[in-house]
């Protein structure tokens, strides 16, 4: 315990006042980074059992001068807490639309990562139909990934912006399903086209009886509510096999290609 002052105390932990000092600082660095241009995208195919590439999941990338590369897993969690989130995502909501001149990406759809908390304030619905028509674009080229946590944070909000973005063509994705605590019942009345299975369940399920049964009762459940199902992090053939057989829709993972720069994108068939 290190002394504060007369009688105070507080236990000091190394670790913790590391990994502080580092929030601090990616904190700090990231409104420079968008100045300096340190933020890229990559792109990770979803693909049906067929091997035809229907989208693209848009995924951060931050090579910091200062801070060398820094994954979105940890500062992505850390923008949230400032108001670089919003610039951030527009400028990567900017990125894509200018990506989707590639003929790679015609006719495919991309995946956008958005925040709870982000999807509470900000006026997606609004934002989205002015960059759709600014850049003549389909709006079923756009997805909006969102977590199950934003449902259970504020239902009525979340549920109206979804609403508002699907009521312009862009579809709806509630990302890392069945990690969070969404009722079923917010799943029958909310506006979604797709459940992604978190990489949780999958990466298990060659060994875990009970992740197959998970992985199972997700697929029907989102089918019998007419939802189409993604499965996240596949990784190997008997994953890729059992989700197939199960009817899973569509499967994203390394086994068929990690996230890529856009002029790294190969073709428009995976071979599974
Ligand atoms: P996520 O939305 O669940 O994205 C999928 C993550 O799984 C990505 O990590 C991807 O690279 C990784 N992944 C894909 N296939 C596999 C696989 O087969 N095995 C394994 N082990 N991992 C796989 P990434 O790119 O590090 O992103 C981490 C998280 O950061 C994302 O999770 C998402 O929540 C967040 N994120 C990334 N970009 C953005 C963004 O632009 N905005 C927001 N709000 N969040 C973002
Ligand atoms: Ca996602
Ligand atoms: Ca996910
Ligand atoms: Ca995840």
């Amino acid at each position: 315990a290190k002394e504060l002052g007369r009688g105070r105390f507080a236990f000091f932990d190394p670790q913790i006042n590391e990994r502080n000092q580092r929030a601090m600082r990616i904190k700090a660095a990231l409104p420079r980074a968008l100045e300096q241009r340190e933020f890229s995208l990559v792109y990770q195919p979803r693909l049906k059992p067929s091997g035809e590439i229907t989208g693209y999941e848009a995924l951060m990338r931050w090579h910091s001068s200062e801070l060398g590369t820094v994954s979105p897993a940890e500062f992505i969690p850390l923008a949230e807490t400032t108001d670089a989130l919003e610039q951030m995502t527009a400028w990567l909501l900017q990125q894509v639309v200018d990506d989707l001149n590639d003929p790679r990406l015609a006719s495919k759809q991309i995946g956008i990562n958005l925040s709870p908390r982000q999807f509470q304030s900000g006026n997606w619905a609004e934002t989205l139909r002015s960059t759709i028509e600014a850049h003549n674009i389909k709006p079923e080229q756009l997805c909006i990934e969102v977590t199950e946590n934003a449902l259970v944070e504020d239902f009525a909000t979340t549920a109206d912006q979804l609403a508002a973005v699907q009521a312009l063509g862009v579809e709806v994705a509630i990302d890392d399903f069945g990690t969070g605590y969404s009722s079923l019942e917010y799943l029958k009345r909310l506006p979604i086209d797709y459940l992604k299975i978190d990489r949780s369940f999958v990466r298990d399920i060659e060994t875990d009886a009970d992740d197959r049964v998970i992985v199972e009762t997700i697929i029907i459940l989102a089918h019998s509510l007419g939802l189409q199902v993604v499965a996240e992090g596949v990784e190997t053939r008997a994953q890729a096999s059992f989700l197939e057989a199960r009817g899973c829709d569509e499967l994203q993972g390394y086994l068929f290609s990690a996230p890529r720069p856009l002029s790294e994108l190969g073709e428009q068939q995976v071979k599974i």
